[in-house]
């Protein structure tokens, strides 16, 4: 069969394939497409990777993952709900690693390790010799310039910093060069590691953030390195001292931790996968009858909650 209709000639190619796999028994039919399409959306958001840059390292036309994302506005077509199995593990499977070495993306995540492990006391002379990186262009990356970076940069850096944040720069270094970077890096207001907590990477995410205050059952982020929260920070302030300070929020605090909690952290029942609802109240401080009455008081129930988190 010969047809000009493009179109169809797609169709005809694909229900041959669809035959053929069938026959032999390995047709592992459409999915939701949902999942692959939030990857390319994160990888896009996170890492500044084009769908393009994505199509052509999983090894899929530029036009189905254009077609993934976005539908075809011109002809009227809505993003697919379901695509091929095949194409949605090649792009589930994929990951920053993937693209080749001279694909720029992202550089968030490397000035953020840059400037930590300055804040940590690591001069960039140690870094760039570890690294196998040019000082000057470090330097560049840490001054939080450039909007973006090579693969294979911020690999190195990657590496480097994962080696150095578990050493103890004095261990390895005279002190006076240690103290040099450090007191360089609070000059510069550059932060620690431990302000990125697991999102260093995330470009949306503020320090501290992720960040636990430590004031015993409170969710809130902390604010600074004294790992408390804004309003554990004020009391501390306040009254010079955290001890004795009673645990007590309202209902509306109540509920907006267990948002928190659902949001960052939620505990799941490995059985059930569901949360915990025993753990999630514990977690507040609360058992789950009082969590329960509270969200039965406010009318939410903890599937809305979760869906608003
Ligand atoms: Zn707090």
């Amino acid at each position: 069969m010969v047809t000009s209709d493009a179109l169809a000639e797609a169709r005809r190619r694909y229900r041959l394939h669809r035959e053929r796999q069938i026959r032999a028994g390995t047709w592992r039919g459409l999915v939701d497409a949902e999942d692959a399409r939030a990857h390319v959306r994160n990888m896009n958001r996170i890492w500044l990777i084009s769908y393009e840059a994505v199509a052509l390292a999983v090894g899929l036309n530029k036009s189905t993952v254009y077609h993934l994302m976005d539908g075809a506005p011109n002809r009227g077509l809505n993003p697919p709900a379901k695509i091929s199995a095949r194409a949605s593990d090649a792009i589930l499977a994929f990951t920053m690693d993937d693209l080749p070495d001279h694909v720029r993306i992202n550089a968030v995540g490397s000035i953020r390790r840059l400037q930590a492990l300055a804040a940590a006391g690591w001069p960039l002379t140690e870094i760039g010799a570890r690294a196998n990186a040019d000082i000057s262009r470090l330097s560049v990356i840490r001054s939080g310039e450039p909007p973006t970076v090579f693969v294979s940069m911020a690999q190195r850096i990657r590496c480097t910093f994962d080696e150095l944040d578990t050493l103890n720069p004095l261990d390895y270094l005279p002190s006076r060069s240690v103290g040099y970077a450090r007191s360089h890096a609070t000059a510069q207001g550059w932060l620690p590691s431990k302000a990125w907590a697991d999102a260093i990477d995330e470009p949306d995410v503020k320090p501290w953030q992720m960040v636990r205050c430590s004031h015993r059952t409170c969710i809130r982020g902390s604010k600074d390195e004294r790992l408390l929260c804004d309003q554990h920070l004020e009391r501390l302030k306040e009254r010079g001292t955290l001890e004795g300070l009673r645990v007590m929020r309202n209902r509306k605090a109540l509920i907006e931790d267990a948002r928190f909690i659902l949001a960052t952290d939620p505990p799941i029942d490995p059985e059930t996968e569901e949360i915990d609802r025993d753990r999630l109240a514990e977690r507040l401080g609360t058992n789950w009858e009082a969590l329960e009455r509270t969200l039965l008081r406010a009318k939410i129930s903890l599937d809305k909650l979760r869906e608003s988190a």
